[in-house]
């Protein structure tokens, strides 16, 4: 153990870790691109951009540089009864690559808040008109986050199952994969049917947490018509999905109805400051506008608008617009494509899916996977080993890189999981 590790194990308590079994986490001293070096200056390819929030490589001098000048300008101040150009500015462009029906936008911090605001939003806009509906609709393999209403909404219960009983009222609906479609469409019906509904919150084409699930654009739209019919709000968790990773700007470009909210993070600044935007239709701000205060939204975070947060997000999403941003999202995906025409020949590998810069597959197992079962940690310390982080969900491997991830880099990332595939 080095020192840091010693120190580390004094101190601190990591997300998602079981400290009696996990390893020991490695020190990461320093990054730049698509590379991340530990301590001992061992070099790793980080080729799920460190939990999905970093499309344009670590250490970007582009961003920085806002932050910087931000930081020496206006680094903060109070959101309630101030407003600053920071704001503005990413709100203006928002309004520019947002489906055309988001007006409004509400800043906290993380992809949780993005979606507890959302849920709250959704249940006071009813309860804002005099109407009972209490219950959200979401997919059975959802991930929306850990805090409470974001956790309700979420179907693993490696997460949820010590809160069991203390949620509010969630249904489910299933994933509409390929041949499933009929009963997802079905079930959404006969819940509408049978409860009293605000709210349909889902991941757009892709479940990332559940294992980069891919469903089709028509089926999300049905699902979306039938909550319109409804007069059912629809929340799109683009918190994973968003700025680019599916190749287009969001997955919701993909569809032709329109969600009534978004929930965006991660890649929204770049993964450089924790961030966060939940986007709004002006009907449902117009639910809280009265001249009761009641109605109004009283949530907030006190670090809304970060002005040093919206100045990163300013500069993300202008890389994310440059010509050479969007040639490697393409670049990327046909690369995924060619790797996926040849790895899906392979006798241990049951399944492929590919979207924008998503890849994933499934090894066929004999025994039913979990979450962090035996195959998976075999899997993540070969990778580790090899010097390539990703994390296997299962027997699911999948890879959803930085998107200005080398050639070179992204061979080597194939070729690793080429021969992890011969020792589970
Ligand atoms: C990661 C994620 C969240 C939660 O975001 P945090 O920033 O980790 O709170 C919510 N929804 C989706 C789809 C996610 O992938």
């Amino acid at each position: 153990m080095t020192t840091l590790q010693e120190k580390d194990q004094k101190y601190l308590w990591h997300p998602y870790t079981q400290h009696k079994t996990a390893a020991i986490p490695i020190a990461i001293s320093r990054g730049e691109g698509a590379l991340l070096w530990d301590e001992n200056n061992k070099e790793y390819i980080d080729a799920i951009a460190s939990w999905w929030v970093n499309p344009f490589g670590h250490s970007n001098k582009f961003i920085a540089d806002a932050i910087y000048k931000q930081l020496t300008t206006l680094e903060h101040v109070l959101f309630g009864g101030f407003t600053h150009e920071p704001a503005i500015q990413v709100a203006e462009k928002l309004m520019q690559i947002l489906p055309e029906n988001q007006k409004k936008i509400f800043f906290s911090d993380n992809g949780s808040t993005a979606v507890e605001v959302a849920i709250k939003v959704a249940l006071q806009y009813f309860y804002n008109k005099g109407e009972t509906r209490k219950t959200i609709i979401a997919f059975e393999d959802a991930f929306h986050g850990d805090t409470f209403a974001a956790m309700a909404a979420s179907g693993i219960s490696f997460y949820t199952q010590a809160f069991q009983g203390m949620f509010i009222d969630v249904v489910r609906i299933p994933v509409p994969v390929k041949g499933q479609e009929q009963a997802s469409f079905d079930a959404l019906e006969q819940l509408i049917k049978n409860h009293n509904c605000a709210g349909f919150i889902f991941e757009p084409l892709v479940l990332g947490a559940a294992g980069m699930v891919m469903y089709e654009p028509e089926a999300l739209n049905e699902l979306m018509s039938i909550c319109k019919k409804n007069n059912i709000l629809t929340i799109a968790d683009e918190v994973m999905t968003g700025f680019g990773k599916t190749g287009k700007t969001f997955a919701c470009d993909y569809l032709n109805v329109e969600p009534d909210m978004m929930c965006l993070s991660k890649a929204l600044t770049g993964g450089t400051i924790p961030m966060a935007i939940t986007t709004f239709t002006q009907e449902l701000f117009d639910g809280f506008y009265s001249d009761d205060i009641n109605k109004a939204l009283f949530h907030g975070h006190t670090f809304t608008a970060n002005p040093t947060g919206c100045a990163a997000a300013l500069a993300s999403i202008e890389l994310l617009q440059t010509d050479a941003m969007q040639q490697n999202i393409e670049r990327i995906n046909q690369s995924h494509l060619k790797f996926e025409s040849e790895i899906k020949k392979h006798p241990r590998v049951t399944t492929t899916r590919v979207l924008g810069v998503i890849f994933a597959l499934e090894i066929q197992s004999e025994n039913e996977e979990s979450y962090y079962g035996t195959m998976r940690n075999k899997l993540y310390n070969f990778f580790i080993k090899n010097g390539v982080i990703m994390r296997p969900v299962g027997n699911i491997i999948y890879i959803l890189p930085p998107y200005i991830m080398t050639n070179a880099q992204l061979v080597k990332v194939y070729e690793v999981i080429t021969k992890a595939l011969e020792i589970v």
